[in-house]
């Protein structure tokens, strides 16, 4: 049984956590699943084989998207940690550990930093940012099939949405 206080505690420890990583939880399923595919990175990390096909419920919308496609992993900058950024005490957001002067770094095209041993095994598996779940272009003729798809779809409910905001205000 949790007490009010510690229900209050948790609350502002979870808003600090968004704080520190400048992001905003959306939702709780939002939220759950972005600590989800933390918790697959760090596993990953730690050596154990991730199952992607726990995701696997029949199509894309359900199932951990492909690896990230290896140019773009390539050309993702290498970043090497300045006196600076390792003052301001970072974190890397799978292990957990603070970044260190002079440690080798990929930084992925949303802006966060990952240790280059934390990211290319998980980038090798799928191709989002475990934090925000930007997602990298994948060499998977399908999935890069569905995302168009997804894409329109998102584009048309966009344009409803502007029809009806037309028609009733
Ligand atoms: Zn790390
Ligand atoms: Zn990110």
């Amino acid at each position: 049984m949790i007490s009010n206080f510690e229900t209050e505690l948790l609350a502002q420890k979870m808003a600090s956590y968004f704080d520190e990583h400048d992001c905003e939880p959306t939702n709780p399923e939002e939220q759950y699943r972005q600590n989800a595919l933390l918790e697959l990175a760090r596993s990953l990390m730690q050596g154990l084989d991730i199952d992607s096909g726990s995701f696997d419920l029949s199509d894309w919308g359900q199932r951990l998207p492909p690896s990230a496609a290896k140019a773009v992993v390539q050309s993702l900058p290498v970043v090497i940690i300045s006196p600076e950024q390792a003052d301001k005490a970072l974190k890397c957001p799978v292990c957990l550990l603070e970044f260190e002067e002079q440690e080798t770094m990929r930084e992925m095209p949303c802006k966060h930093l990952f240790h280059t041993g934390c990211i290319l095994p998980w980038l090798s598996k799928t191709n989002s940012c475990p934090l925000c779940r930007l997602e990298l272009p994948t060499d998977n003729p399908d999935y890069e099939e569905f995302k168009k798809d997804k894409e329109r779809r998102r584009q048309r409910d966009h344009r409803l949405e502007d029809l009806h905001g037309a028609m009733y205000t």
